[in-house]
């Protein structure tokens, strides 16, 4: 067997050209997609799966956290989904229901106009200099080409903008570290009154004393796997029901293979410990059962793009107002799961000056064609583990379908975009920009 590099030549088909292509249907890339076709752009949007929602379905991720100022597309999403948001942990956490998510985006997208790819993977681009100016799609009949006049990466991992040269960072600044991955699953059987709580980031107090403290005894004890001693288990809206959030790999490069397959098995492999903790050691579970579990493995970070401007740590601790804000008051305090080991990285989790983000931060330095959306943004390790809850990526994805729909409809490239007509279309929109 040899290694090494190969040379792959072929002529692929041109399948359709879109004014807008979206790449990835998370939080962001649905709300991405049909701002921009309410702005009158022909949009696709492109999915790697066969559902729409990223996290907030297959992922099996719930509730949908943090705030933004009031009139973005979160609002209408979150009254579609039937659910009340969490503004901050602690708040009522009210979990949506992932079955009915599904329907609810398709819906969505669907009643805007946009062309829905599924099961259709991004797997490389077709750059002109450097502008991006196809996506290449896996299909069952090969791979083939969307162009557009704008592009929109809203994959989470900013495949697109890795695939056309853009430069990033991942993880910590000092050792590139990144978040631990984690497999959702829901349980069933749970007497109604047992435990709801958060795990580390609340105080929830069991049998006299912090249930995280307890948790962490036992999981030094090896009654949960190794680093999943946050026990956090959050009520859904079946009774009876918990969706818990425990399991943990560390030192995960979730954009290398053999990472995503090793941590796909791991943790797979760690929810039977889990459930049988929760039967043995916290009241009211002794029946508990699995019910589901995420179709996919939970990725909290990964490449987060240079922009135009990097949203920095004192943006969020102070508060700052930027003249070309396109996301503004987005709040959640600053949660970094611990790269090496179980719980919280910091002792204390930062709590944040509700921030703007600048439409700066959405264009990539150098590659034309391209907006960055969702957790791939341009910001700090921190910035990030703030920015990443799904109700901001939501209002970050509404930004960058407007930005990326008035490229295309202009015939200019985003950077050229006038960040006062993308507000114009937000504001027109009943979105609160300004203080
Ligand atoms: C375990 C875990 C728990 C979390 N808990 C919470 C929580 O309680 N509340 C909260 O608000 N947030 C939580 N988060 C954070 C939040 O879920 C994510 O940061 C958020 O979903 C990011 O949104 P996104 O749209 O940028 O990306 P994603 O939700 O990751 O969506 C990206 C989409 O792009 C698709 N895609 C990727 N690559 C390609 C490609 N090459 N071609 C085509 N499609 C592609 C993916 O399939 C996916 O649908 C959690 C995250 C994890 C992992």
């Amino acid at each position: 067997m040899s290694t090494g590099t190969i040379s792959y030549k072929k002529e692929l088909t041109i399948k359709d050209q879109f004014d807008v292509v979206v790449v990835g249907s998370g939080p962001a890339g649905v709300c991405a997609a049909v701002s921009a076709a309410r702005m009158g752009a022909r949009t696709a949007l492109v999915e790697r799966y066969g559902v729409l929602g990223g996290n907030l379905t297959v992922g099996a991720v719930a509730p949908i956290l943090g705030s933004v100022s009031k009139g973005t597309m979160r609002d209408e999403l979150l009254e579609r989904l039937g659910v009340p948001g969490c503004d901050r942990v602690g708040a009522t956490h009210q979990c949506h229901d992932f079955e009915k998510a599904k329907r609810v985006l398709v819906d969505f997208v669907h009643e805007a106009g946009v062309t829905i790819y599924l099961q259709t993977p991004v797997v490389d681009v077709i750059m002109d200099g450097d502008r991006v100016d196809g996506v290449v799609i896996s299909t069952k009949t090969g791979l083939k080409v969307l162009r557009a006049k704008a592009f929109v990466d809203a994959s989470g991992d900013g495949d697109v903008a890795y695939y056309a040269g853009a430069e990033y960072q991942m993880g910590r600044e000092g050792d590139s570290l990144v978040q631990p991955v984690t497999l959702m699953f829901t349980v069933q059987g749970v007497e109604e009154d047992a435990l709801k709580c958060i795990g580390e980031i609340d105080y929830v107090q069991y049998k006299g004393e912090r249930f995280l403290d307890y948790t962490t005894r036992l999981c030094n004890e090896g009654h949960l796997p190794p680093n999943a001693a946050s026990v956090r288990l959050f009520g859904t809206l079946i009774p009876g029901e918990r969706l818990v959030n425990t399991t943990q790999a560390n030192g995960i490069f979730a954009v290398n293979s053999e990472d995503v397959a090793k941590a796909e098995i791991d943790l797979r492999a760690q929810i039977d410990k889990v459930v049988e903790f929760l039967r043995k050691f916290v009241d009211g579970y002794q029946n508990c059962y699995v019910k589901s579990t995420a179709e996919t493995l939970g990725v909290r970070e990964t490449r987060r793009f240079i922009g135009e401007y990097i949203l920095e740590d004192n943006d969020l601790r102070n508060g700052r107002r930027f003249e070309d804000v396109v996301v503004h008051k987005a709040s959640f305090l600053v949660d970094i799961h611990n790269p090496t080991g179980s719980g919280q990285a910091e002792e204390v989790e930062e709590d944040v000056v509700p921030y703007d983000i600048p439409l700066r931060c959405l264009i990539p330095k150098r590659i034309d064609g391209l907006v960055l959306s969702g957790r791939c943004i341009s910001g700090t390790h921190r910035a990030h583990a703030s920015y990443r809850v799904m109700s901001i990526c939501m209002a970050i994805g509404e930004a960058s379908g407007v930005a990326a729909a008035l490229a295309a409809l202009k015939g200019i490239n985003p950077r050229e975009v006038d960040y006062k007509e993308v507000q114009k279309v937000l504001l027109d929109r009943g979105v609160d920009l300004f203080d």
